[in-house]
Order: structure tokens, then sequence, then C-alpha cells
């Protein structure tokens, strides 16, 4: 799940877009995709936000399900996130940037900013995405909230075992799935969180391009 502007030049991404646009989705899938931007414009209409656009897309940086280009208003599902277990917290991921309007720069309020504030600050947003996910699918997906954070909390713990714990191939900005994890337990404290676990690879350095904890890169 990354966000940001992934997607270069517009009129390359509308060739790109325009070539592949929902070839080989199965039924099932071509539904979901319908279903998605319904629940989108249910969704930027309650939060009052504008509105976007869902594509199907499978050209996205490896280990992305989905990305959100904010400047286009568009939300880019591969495949993969139109899977049962993965379209809700995905989709509702994607949603949180944007009724959080992460559509704008992100804004460092300190005297002078550093690569480490941008990162920073990036990773928040990820988080406030995930905890703002959870509100959608309760709100908008109808699902009970134990459930949401469940489906969500499930999301990282298999992203976190399909990387063996390590910290590879996470996308720019995104903490370790178990770190993703933690955070959502912190705001969402309660029973639901005994049925996930999540356990880092120990004694392996983070790799190129992980972007961490400050401790984790060293800043502190
Ligand atoms: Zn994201």
């Amino acid at each position: 799940m990354r966000h940001g502007r992934p997607l270069g030049r517009l009129g390359w991404i509308l060739g790109v877009l325009s070539l592949g646009a929902c070839a080989g989705l199965t039924q099932q899938q071509s539904d979901r995709m319908k279903e998605a931007q319904e629940i989108a414009n249910e969704t930027t209409k309650l939060y009052g936000v504008p509105h976007v656009s869902v594509f199907n897309y499978d050209r996205l940086s490896p280990n992305a399900a989905a990305g959100y280009a904010g400047h286009q208003s568009w939300i880019l599902l591969s495949r993969s996130a139109l899977d049962e277990t993965t379209f809700a917290p995905v989709l509702a991921h994607e949603l949180g940037h944007a009724t959080l309007r992460h559509d704008y720069d992100v804004e460092l309020r300190v005297a002078r900013p550093t690569m480490a504030d941008y990162w920073k600050a990036r990773q928040q947003r990820e988080l406030d995405a995930n905890a703002r996910a959870v509100e959608i699918m309760v709100r908008v997906m109808k699902k009970k909230e134990p459930e949401a954070l469940l489906m969500l909390a499930t999301y990282f713990a298999d992203a976190n075992t399909s990387r063996g714990g390590l910290p590879i191939g996470l996308p720019a900005a995104h903490m370790h799935p178990c770190d993703q994890l933690q955070d959502l337990t912190t705001r969402f404290p309660g029973d639901w969180s005994r049925e996930v676990t999540c356990e880092k690879a120990t004694g392996t350095r983070p790799l190129f391009p992980y972007s961490g904890t400050d401790r984790e890169l060293g800043l502190e």
C-alpha cells in the first residue's frame, strides 16, 4: 500500500491504463472493481472530500497491492488487492489517504526540516491512513470494529510472514508490518489483537530502502 506520486508523467500513465484497463479480469474481479468505485463514492461523500476514481492497475512497484495517486485523485488496485481477504483493508487504507487529504504534500512544521523529518512525516501518514481505514470499514463497509481491525492486522501479519520477518521489499515510507500492527494496537486497545501474531526476524540489519524507526535508521 503505497501512495504519493509513483506515476510519473500523466500522458504515459493514461496510455498504459487505456491499453490495460480491465484486461483479463474474472467476473468476480470486475464485480469487485465496481464495488470498489461504489465504496469510494460513498466514502468521499461521507467525508466531504473530492471524488476519487478507482482503476485496476497491475504495474505498481513490486510488493504494492494498491496505490493512491493524490494529484490525479486515483486509487489503483492491483489484481491481488481484489482477493477476498485483502480487498476491504487495502481499499479502505487508500481511501484513508484520500479522506485525510494526503493529496497535499507533507508539511514539515519544524524550523530546519531534514530528510529524516520528511520520512517520519510520510510514515506517520501511513499509520494515520491505517487508523482511518478501520473507521471507513466500520462506517462505510458496515463491519464491526473488531472485525475491521482483525482484517487489517491479518494483512500486516501476512505481509510479515511473506518477508520472513525481515524489513525487505517495503514500499517507500512504509514501516515494518509489525510496527504498523503495533501502532494499531496502541490506537485501538482490545482483545482483538490477541488473535494476531507478528514477529520480526532478529539479528538482522535493516536493508535499503527500508525506512524504519529512527533507531533502526541510526538517527537516534
Ligand atoms: Zn498508504
